[in-house]
């Protein structure tokens, strides 16, 4: 009996050893029992030397020579000789996380420690006891790095969306302000105009700001496009200059343009992408140049030995903060801003530059920037452009226009205005006398050969400008001249100079697109005068509008209301197929469909517009207007059976165009 038990006592030993030593292999686990009085090892787990590196007699001689290795991280206090040696039995000291150098290998493991107190039979000792937690840590560490990089993009995004709601804000301010002028000034037609053009002005730079973000993914990942569109390059500096200098003149800065040896005024490029890039560039300017400061934006262009094409330049040179010569290296990278005392408390994303040097890139032009601190800094963007011949056909002639006479101080502005107009059929006159004027004037009204526009500079030699203005105004001329001063900056002067009966103004340079444009615009107001019951567009037509915001609702009602159509409005695209559907099919001229919208969206609304089965339902106009103004948008609208595509915020122009050219189709079908 006595041998079976001690057989089978041996056999549970041998399987409590197997187990202990397989346990401790494949948790790396290192053990060891120890005396306190002198740290001598007593026992010592196999695997102890292979783990730590050690000579596992060094270890057996004293196990600090195991523990000296080892370096606590964590946040508890390493036990001490002193504080191993106060542990009372049953008493437990512990470590977390212990980073261990094998001193072979050089490689770390990391371990969790204990070391107890124990009362063995033979006497009280130490155990000590290793466990391997390498993979835990460092899945630990994984972790963390993830979520400091998710926390890092979230803050990037942060910071992002703080940076654009700043810059959203500052043409927002533009609108809101006016628009309170407005409310003032709602007796002064000419306020109000001014106004309203300027609010006009901000919201394109909101648009623009608003594409800006969404382009940037774009541009990031290589998909942006470039347009190759006929444009004017006149209309496209008044629309620049007239955002930058209403900036430059709230930071008081003397913001000058200079142009030389303009010839060509119509190009084939991509009208909104220069824009984007003159406004990033001169909107930095004012912001880096502080207050009282100089900003100058010179144009040339110059012709090319093809005939056909034409190198412009623009160069912005500002006197303000400037940039380091390191920071100038690293500038057009996204992202990047100068930090530094100047450039504290001034808002930005830093992509400007970054979008700025992409867009140039993919029109094939160049940026290079100078730049010393302290002294300012000076852009170049050179770009090639094809210049467009443009036949100005019977304009000047059919609108009046036969002589211009020029009056002012400055030849060389003379000298652009009458290059400008040189392909035209208008005779052009200048002088830079106030009084020789007068007798020109005089004369050409004696030989009926009289002026019909004339142009005041600011500078004219022994006159003022307003004075000659009234003189010639006072002799009652036929025909009677419009008069147009030439001038950068109108709203301080605009009353004196009305008085004085100028008719409007002009801004330097002098492109023939703007003069044309400023031409359309007061023979339009002349006629808008005349015929002010002039017959309304959409007169008497009938649409069914889904759109999902009241504000927006009411603002398309209001517009159509005003150009004689009627709006019955659904508040989301199932409304929108069910009013159709329950209605009369020729109530309804066409559909106005917004697109994001609850229940049905606008594609889905027009999809079962369309496969409703009632008169019509095929073949009503259903115009799409959604803030989606991307090509894959329009395509979208017209896969899913809508006639046109319409971008918010709308352009009443826009909508009556189409809505008159859908009209016109289905009359002549
Ligand atoms: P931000 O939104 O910060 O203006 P940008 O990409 O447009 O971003 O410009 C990047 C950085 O280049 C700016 O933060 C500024 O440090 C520097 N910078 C750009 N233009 C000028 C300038 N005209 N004068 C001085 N520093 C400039």
């Amino acid at each position: 009996m006595i041998e079976k038990v001690s057989s089978g006592q041996d056999k549970q030993n041998k399987y409590k050893d197997w187990f202990c030593d397989y346990v401790v292999r494949q948790n790396r686990i290192v053990a060891a029992i120890f005396s306190a009085k002198d740290f001598r090892v007593e026992y010592l787990t196999d695997n102890a030397e292979e783990i730590i590196g050690v000579p596992r007699d060094s270890i057996l001689s004293d196990v600090r020579n195991l523990i000296k290795k080892g370096v606590r991280i964590d946040e508890t206090v390493p036990p001490s000789d002193e504080s191993v040696r106060k542990l009372s039995i049953g008493q437990m000291a512990q470590a977390e996380i212990l980073e261990v150098q094998n001193q072979i290998t050089g490689d770390i493991s990391y371990f969790r420690g204990i070391i107890s107190h124990v009362d063995f039979e033979d006497g009280d000792k130490f155990l000590l006891i290793w466990t391997d937690i390498t993979e835990e840590v460092k899945r630990n560490r994984q972790m963390e790095e993830m979520i400091a990089v998710a926390q890092a993009a979230n803050n990037a995004k942060t910071d992002f969306l703080a940076n654009m709601s700043h810059d959203f804000r500052t043409p927002m301010n533009a609108i809101t302000n006016f628009n309170l002028l407005i409310a003032k000034n709602s007796d002064n037609p000419q306020k109000v105009r001014d106004y309203t053009h300027k609010i006009g002005l901000a919201c394109q730079n909101l648009l623009s700001l608003l594409n800006d973000v969404l382009d940037m993914s774009k541009i990031e990942s290589g998909k942006a496009d470039i347009n190759h569109e006929e444009f004017a390059l006149g209309l496209l500096l008044e629309e620049v200059n007239s955002v930058i200098a209403f900036q430059a003149k709230g930071k008081q800065l003397d913001y000058q343009v200079h142009s030389g040896g303009m010839q060509q005024d119509i190009f084939i490029g991509d009208k909104k992408r220069i824009n984007e890039i003159l406004v990033n560039i001169l909107g930095n300017a004012v912001k880096y140049t502080p207050k009282g400061g100089k900003i100058d934006f010179t144009i040339s262009e110059e012709k090319c030995s093809s005939g056909e094409y034409w190198d412009l330049s623009f160069s912005v040179k500002d006197n303000g903060i400037g940039m380091s010569k390191e920071f100038q290296e690293k500038i057009f990278d996204a992202f990047t801003r100068e930090e530094k005392e100047a450039t504290s408390g001034i808002q930005g994303t830093g992509l400007g530059m970054a979008i700025t040097k992409s867009l140039v890139q993919m029109m094939g032009g160049t940026i290079s920037v100078e730049s010393e601190e302290g002294k300012g800094s000076k852009f170049l963007i050179k770009l090639r452009l094809q210049g467009v011949h443009q036949d100005e056909g019977n304009y000047w002639k059919n609108h009046g226009i036969h002589r211009i006479l020029i009056i002012d101080d400055d030849m060389d502005e003379c000298n652009k205005i009458e290059t400008a107009l040189h392909d035209t059929d208008v005779e052009v006159f200048f002088c830079t006398s106030g009084y020789r004027a007068l007798r020109l004037i005089e004369a050409g009204a004696d030989d009926n050969r009289g002026f019909d526009l004339i142009f005041l500079g600011m500078q004219i030699r022994s006159i003022s400008c307003f004075e000659l203005a009234a003189f010639i105004r006072d002799k009652n001329l036929k025909p009677k001249p419009i008069l147009l001063l030439l001038t950068d900056d109108w709203e301080e002067i605009a009353q004196e100079a009305r008085e004085a009966g100028i008719y409007d103004f002009i801004q330097k340079p002098f492109f023939l697109s703007t003069f044309k444009q400023l031409m359309d615009d007061i023979f339009n107001r002349v006629s808008t005068v005349k015929e002010d019951n002039k017959g309304k567009a959409l007169e008497g037509m009938r649409f069914l509008a889904a759109e999902d915001n009241d504000i927006n609702a009411d603002i398309l009602t209001e517009l159509m209301n005003m150009d004689g159509a009627i709006v019955e409005r659904a508040a989301n695209g199932k409304e929108a197929v069910e009013m159709f559907e329950q209605a009369d099919p020729y109530h309804y001229d066409m559909i106005l469909m917004d697109i994001q919208m609850p229940i049905l969206n606008g594609y889905q609304a027009a999809l079962a517009i369309r496969k409703l089965n009632k008169e019509r339902a095929k073949e009503i106009p259903i115009i799409a207007m959604t803030a989606n103004a991307y090509a894959d948008d329009v395509q979208r609208a017209i896969d899913s059976g809508m006639n046109a595509h319409v971008a918010k915020p709308i352009d009443m122009n826009v909508v009556e165009n189409t809505i008159l050219s859908l009209r016109e189709n289905m009359q002549s079908t």
